[in-house]
């Protein structure tokens, strides 16, 4: 197992194609990184350029002690498991598994060995015998998985490994992967463009736009401290509400007005920000998670944290409730539990149905916003 880093490293495709821009990451010994952005913004490019599968055209690569920008691929030492599984299908899921150490000429016994641990590990044991047509699409997402394993690298390498299965069985799949990294202890690059599965796998995650490393971070802190609007937007779903306002007051009584109201900047914000204070008379976005806002009838806040919003739709998720408002002409959207919901529902709806009169909401602003 080895560390991995990325240093300055750029891609420019023959066409011309900036698609990475001086990419700086320090992968320690066992972490899992999950490389996460948009379609388009470079993430697979950066893979692809630690396997060995694309030139690095700027910057250095290195796993373990080594530079490995003119190392083959295939003498990286790393594993990469694609979306699209890349089995043979001719070969049964044992061969598949064992093909790697086949080529490199390993010994029968040691593969079987190795083969048969890593179906254990993947609950495959009742299945080596079968060939991939006949495995369901987990199945075969864990037969590639089962061939880097068997590999013993230094890193796997993962390019959306789950994007090709049913919303249940990614969720299924992505807790085994978990599990299964932390068990074997490999350091593990993961490409996603779901926040999601970004947030639930990662040590850290490295939030990527337009090819340019945004922040990288373990989960929480990337959540509660995004370090600039693309980050505090594309993490969290719902996403946060963005609104735009003033910042107005004082330099120790601020607030951000809206058109026709505001609301108090808590002192944890400030404590945590001082540098907001040097927005004062300024344009603002206030970011609020949907989970901070509440039902003003039901919930205390403190004085200026009121917003009056008018309620336009409803929609229940099994557990959560969103519930969309507009404010001023900006849509907001909360989060509620389905009891606070049931009494809420029905309220709000009626003063949708009623037209512009309005639910006041209470807004609790916390650090992390
Ligand atoms: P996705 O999630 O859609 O796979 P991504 O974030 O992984 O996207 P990349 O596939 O790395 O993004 O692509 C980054 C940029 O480089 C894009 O603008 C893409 O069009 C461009 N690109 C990718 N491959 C090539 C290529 N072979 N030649 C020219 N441009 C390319």
């Amino acid at each position: 197992m080895a560390e991995v880093v990325l240093a300055g490293v750029g891609k420019v495709y023959p066409d011309g194609t900036r698609a990475v821009t001086d990419l700086d990451l320090r992968i320690a010994d066992g972490e899992f990184l999950v490389l996460v952005g948009p379609s388009g913004c470079g993430k697979t490019t950066a893979l692809r350029m630690v396997a060995g599968l694309e030139d690095i055209s700027e910057g250095e690569v290195r796993i373990g002690e080594r530079v490995v920008n003119r190392v083959p691929a295939r003498d990286r030492d790393v594993a990469m498991v694609f979306q699209s599984y890349a089995l043979y299908p001719h070969l049964s899921v044992r061969d598949n598994i064992g093909f790697g150490l086949s080529l490199r000429k390993v010994p029968k016994s040691q593969i079987r060995e190795k083969v048969e641990h890593a179906a254990r590990l993947l609950g495959l044991t009742d299945h080596l015998d079968r060939k991939p047509r006949n495995l369901s699409g987990g199945q075969r997402q864990r037969v590639a998985m089962g061939r880097a394993i068997v590999r013993e690298p230094q890193a796997f390498l993962m390019d959306e490994p789950l994007s090709n299965l049913d919303a249940k069985l990614r969720v299924q799949m992505r807790a085994e992967i978990a599990r299964i990294q932390r068990d074997l202890g490999v350091t593990t690059v993961y490409v996603t463009h779901d926040q999601t599965e970004a947030m639930t796998l990662g040590d850290r995650v490295a939030v990527m736009k337009k090819g340019v490393l945004q922040q990288v971070a373990p989960p929480q802190e990337l959540y509660d401290r995004p370090a600039n609007l693309f980050v505090a937007g594309f993490i969290g779903s719902p996403a946060m509400n963005l609104l735009q306002g003033t910042l107005t007051g004082t330099e120790d009584d601020l607030r951000v007005r809206f058109t026709d109201q505001s609301l108090t900047l808590p002192r944890e914000v400030l404590a945590a920000r001082p540098a907001l204070r040097s927005y004062l008379d300024r344009p603002v976005i206030a970011g609020i998670r949907p989970e901070d806002m509440e039902d003003a009838e039901l919930a205390d806040g403190p004085e200026g944290a009121r917003l009056t919003c008018t309620a336009d739709l409803v929609e229940a998720m099994g557990s959560d409730v969103l519930v969309h408002f507009a404010v001023n002409a900006e849509q907001v959207v909360t989060e509620d539990t389905r009891e606070l919901a049931r009494d809420m529902g029905t309220d709000v709806l009626d003063k949708a149905e009623a037209g512009p009169g309005g639910t006041p909401m209470v807004a609790r602003f916390s650090p992390r916003t």
